[in-house]
C-alpha cells in the first residue's frame, strides 16, 4: 500500500465525461489499497475565461478580487470530481485551499506556497477517505484567497505530496510524459523515460509548460518522485522525474525548450564606467522586474557602449518606464525595444562532460540563416535569443542536430 497524490490538469477534467473517466482512474488506485489525495485544475478554458472577465471589468483590477474570481474554477472541478467519485462508491470529499489550509505569501496572483497543514488530511486518508484538493489556490496571512500563478496546479500537487510525505506524485495531463521538446511543434519529439530534477527545472523555467517551474523546485527540495502520465492513455510509459544517479544513459542534450514570453531592450551609448550596471538594474529590481539575459558590447572608444537585456514580454512597458525614470542617472542616448523575440534553449546534464554543444547550436542556427541576438549559458544549458518568427524552425533544426528525432 502506498500514499499517492494524483493531479489532473484542465484538459483531463474538461467535461463531465472526462471527470467520470478521471474518477475511474482514482478508484483504481483506491481499490488497489492505496491512500489517495487528488488535486485538480479548473476545467479547460475556465481560468482563461475568469481572467478575461476580471480584466474586462477593470484593467486596474484589485489583485485580491482577481484571486477570488480565478480560484473559483478549481472549486467547481474539485466538487464535481468528489461527486463523481461518490457515485462510483469512493468515499471522497473536496478541500479548498483555505480549508487545509495551504498557506501562501500575500503576493496575489503569483503567491508562493509556504506551508501546508496536512494533519487532518493525513488522518482521514488513513481512515480510507479520498481527498480532492482544489489546486492553484491558497490563503494569505490575512486570510484572503490567493492563487499561485498560471499552471500552478502542478505546484499544488507536489506541495501536497511533500506535506503528506507521499510515496509519489502522479501528474496526469494530455501528453504521456515529458518529451524532448514540445510535441505540439515537433512531431518527431520523443518521450523521455526519465529526466533529472535539475534538467526538468531548466526545461520548465525555459518555457516547457508541461510542469510549472515551482513544482519541480519543491519536488527537488523534498525529493518527491514525480511521474508525468497521460489521462487518456494511462498505460503509456510516462516520464519519471528523478535523481541523476537513477539515470543510466546520459546524452549530451536531453531536451529543447522555447519561450515566446520575451522582450528585448537596448540602451544605446551609455557611459562605459563602474556603477553603470547598478544604475540600470537597480531601478528595474526595485520595480519587481526580472531581468534575464544581458549583453554589453565592447565599447569602441572606451567611453560609450550599448547594453541589451531581456525581460518578460508582459513587463516590457514597466521596464521601459523604469529605465526612462532612471535616464538621468544612467545617461543613455537612446532606448529601443523589441517584443518580437523568443528564447530557444538546449538543456542537458551531459553538457558538463561533453564539449562542443554550444558550437553545434550556433552552427545549426547559422545554417538556417537565423541570427543570434543574445547568448546565455549555465552548466547544463545554452540559451539564445532570436527573432520570434524563427522559433519553430530553430527548435526543429536543433532537435535534429542533437539527434533527438524519434525513429
Ligand atoms: P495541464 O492542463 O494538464 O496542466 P498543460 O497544458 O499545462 O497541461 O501542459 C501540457 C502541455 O505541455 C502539452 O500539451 C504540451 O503541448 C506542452 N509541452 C511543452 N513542452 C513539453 C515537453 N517538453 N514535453 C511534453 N509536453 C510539453
Ligand atoms: N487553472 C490554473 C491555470 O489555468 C492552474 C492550472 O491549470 O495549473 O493556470
Ligand atoms: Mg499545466
Amino acid at each position: 500500500m502506498a500514499k499517492i497524490v494524483m493531479k489532473f490538469g484542465g484538459t483531463s477534467v474538461a467535461d463531465l465525461d472526462r471527470i467520470r473517466h478521471v474518477a475511474t482512474l482514482v478508484k483504481r488506485e483506491v481499490d488497489a489499497g492505496n491512500q489517495v489525495a487528488v488535486t485538480v485544475s479548473a476545467m479547460a478554458g475556465e481560468t482563461n475565461k475568469l481572467v478575461a472577465w476580471t480584466r474586462e471589468l477593470s484593467p486596474l483590477y484589485d489583485a485580491r478580487e482577481y484571486d477570488v474570481v480565478v480560484a473559483s474554477g478549481e472549486q467547481v472541478s474539485a466538487g464535481l470530481l468528489a461527486v463523481a467519485l461518490q457515485t462510483i462508491g469512493v468515499n471522497a470529499r473536496s478541500w479548498m485551499g483555505w480549508q487545509l489550509p495551504v498557506r501562501t505569501s500575500a503576493i496575489h496572483s503569483s503567491a508562493r506556497i509556504e506551508s501546508i497543514d496536512s494533519s487532518e488530511l493525513d488522518r482521514r486518508l488513513a481512515e480510507g477517505e479520498t481527498a480532492v484538493v482544489a489546486g492553484f489556490q491558497g490563503v494569505a496571512p490575512d486570510n484572503r484567497i490567493t492563487t499561485i500563478g498560471r499552471g500552478g496546479g502542478d505546484t499544488s500537487a507536489v506541495a501536497v505530496a511533500a506535506a503528506l510525505k507521499a510515496d509519489r506524485c502522479d501528474i496526469y495531463t494530455d501528453v504521456d510524459g515529458v518529451y524532448t521538446t514540445d510535441p505540439r511543434i515537433v512531431a518527431k519529439a520523443h518521450r523521455l523515460e526519465k529526466v533529472t530534477y535539475e534538467e526538468m527545472l531548466e526545461m520548465a523555467s525555459l518555457g516547457a509548460k508541461v510542469l510549472q517551474t515551482r513544482s519541480v523546485e519543491i519536488a527537488m527540495l523534498h525529493r518527491v518522485p514525480v511521474r508525468v502520465l497521460s489521462t487518456f492513455d494511462p498505460e503509456a510509459g510516462g516520464t519519471l522525474v528523478c535523481d541523476e544517479e537513477d539515470i543510466v544513459e546520459k546524452k549530451s542534450v536531453t531536451g529543447i525548450a522555447y519561450s515566446r514570453d520575451e522582450a528585448k531592450i537596448t540602451l544605446h551609448k551609455i557611459p562605459d564606467r563602474p556603477g553603470i550596471a547598478a544604475a540600470i538594474f537597480g531601478p528595474l529590481a526595485d520595480s519587481g522586474i526580472n531581468v534575464d539575459m544581458i549583453v554589453q558590447n565592447v565599447s569602441e572608444d572606451g567611453r560609450k557602449t550599448d547594453l541589451t537585456f531581456t525581460v518578460g514580454r508582459g513587463e516590457l512597458a514597466a521596464a521601459l518606464k523604469a529605465c526612462e525614470q532612471a535616464g538621468a542617472a544612467i545617461g543613455y542616448r537612446d532606448i529601443t525595444s523589441d517584443a518580437n523575440v523568443a528564447k530557444v534553449s538546449v538543456v542537458g546534464i551531459g553538457m558538463r562532460t561533453h564539449s562542443g554543444i554550444a558550437q553545434t547550436m550556433f552552427r545549426t542556427l547559422s545554417e538556417k540563416g537565423i541570427n543570434i541576438q543574445v547568448i546565455s549559458t549555465s552548466e547544463i544549458k545554452v540559451s539564445v535569443l532570436i527573432s520570434e518568427e524563427y522559433v519553430e524552425l530553430a527548435v526543429r533544426a536543433l532537435h535534429s542536430a542533437y539527434e533527438l528525432d524519434a525513429g
